[in-house]
């Protein structure tokens, strides 16, 4: 099947701008549209080819491809759904063009070298507490070894590999797309030049097999969220008898319920009641290693903090523990009965109105304000 040209097919000059692509686009879409052309295979057929012409030209990077390699620059990435010939072309075309100039990826590799294995990740969430102690935790990870059977050649033991037939042991192989060759990887044996005559019973001649295991890792005291903890040679096993690549675990901490992290330091929020607050009182505070006793001195207003030294996390990289930080937030009572409102009233009356000396910040405030607006009239 013989494609138009995207430019004919929108109607357009081949410099035309996006403004006169997406206008010609929209014209003929709203002409060609299903909806309007009910049971019309030309109308939709014209429809689906206006449609793909405007997802190539509309977009820079796929213009640029089309403008020089034409259909064979865009295949596979337009409209979907014509895949075959088409499907993989773009990247090769750019792998091989691009790869040659630019060294992209340091060109082709030889397929046939030892590689190493692929690093994993874990992701591995810890509560505060055993983040802060320290713990011993038993993963399970998912990942390649090489197969036993073969030791990871992929042939079954007493056979022998042959010169692949298709790429008589190259690797790779031309492929004509229209006036444009394309270098490929070999598909019958994805670039190694060799075919398997009897792939391994084990690993059907992929010389790795994927297996679970369960590996307890030791999380040092201290760890915070962010930090990795890297397992030697537990990644997945190398190719061509390459090295294992490294597993990394990636800490992340839950939340808490009373305490927030910030580094070495803790923070938690307490209530206090405003009785508490103003004469002064005694407060037991959590920490991570029990109960504490905290003295609120009288005159405690909201939001002040109190530091209790020594308190917070013993960093994982050493040093000296962090601090925990109270803040003291005051509670309004609630759920008052008439007597203990009463009592407040009456306790109102002894401050002696609103703006009295007891109240020094809503003084200020209030003073503050006036004065805005004395200001404003001028
Ligand atoms: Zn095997
Ligand atoms: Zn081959």
């Amino acid at each position: 099947m013989s494609k138009r040209d995207y430019y004919e097919v929108l109607g357009v000059e081949r410099g035309a701008d996006q403004k006169d692509i997406k206008k010609a686009y929209r014209r003929l879409a709203q002409k060609y549209h299903p909806d309007r052309n009910p049971g019309d295979d030309t109308s939709a057929e014209k429809f689906r080819e206006v449609s793909e012409a405007y997802e190539v030209l509309a977009d820079g990077e796929k213009r640029a491809a089309y403008d020089q390699f034409g259909h064979a620059g865009v295949d596979g990435q337009a409209g979907g759904g014509f895949g075959g010939a088409g499907a993989g072309g773009f990247s090769d075309i750019f792998g091989d063009v691009f790869g040659d100039i630019f060294g992209g990826g340091g060109g082709r590799r030889n397929p046939n070298a030892p590689q190493r294995g692929s690093d994993l990740r874990y992701n591995l969430e810890l509560d505060l507490e055993s983040a802060v102690a320290g713990t011993s935790v038993d993963i399970r990870v998912p990942r390649h070894i090489e197969c036993e059977r073969c030791d990871g050649d992929g042939a079954e033991p007493g056979s022998s590999k042959e010169t692949c037939p298709t790429c008589h042991g190259h690797g790779q192989v031309r492929m004509q797309q229209g006036f444009f060759a394309v270098q490929q990887t070999c598909p019958t044996c994805h670039g190694s030049g060799q075919h398997i005559k009897v792939p391994c019973h084990k690993c059907n001649g992929e010389g790795r097999v994927r297996e679970t295991r369960t590996l307890s890792v030791k999380i040092p005291a201290g760890v915070d969220s962010g930090d990795r903890i890297r397992l030697n040679g537990e990644g997945e096993a190398g190719i061509n008898g390459g090295p294992q690549g490294d597993l990394y675990v990636q800490v992340a901490i839950k939340p808490h319920h009373i305490f927030e992290r910030d580094g070495r330091h803790l923070q938690c929020e307490v209530p206090i009641n405003f009785v508490d607050a103003a004469l002064g009182g005694e407060l037991e505070v959590p920490t991570l290693d029990g109960r504490v006793k905290l003295k609120i001195p009288p005159e405690t207003q909201t939001g002040k903090l109190f530091r209790l030294r020594g308190k917070g996390v013993k960093p994982v990289r050493g040093g000296p523990p962090g601090d925990l930080l109270c803040r003291v937030v005051v509670e309004t009572p609630v759920k008052l009965d008439e007597e203990q409102k009463g009592l407040l009233r009456q306790f109102q009356d002894s401050l002696g109105g609103s703006n009295s000396q007891h109240s020094p910040k809503k003084s200020s405030f209030f003073d503050g304000v006036k004065k805005f607006f004395e200001d404003m009239k001028l």
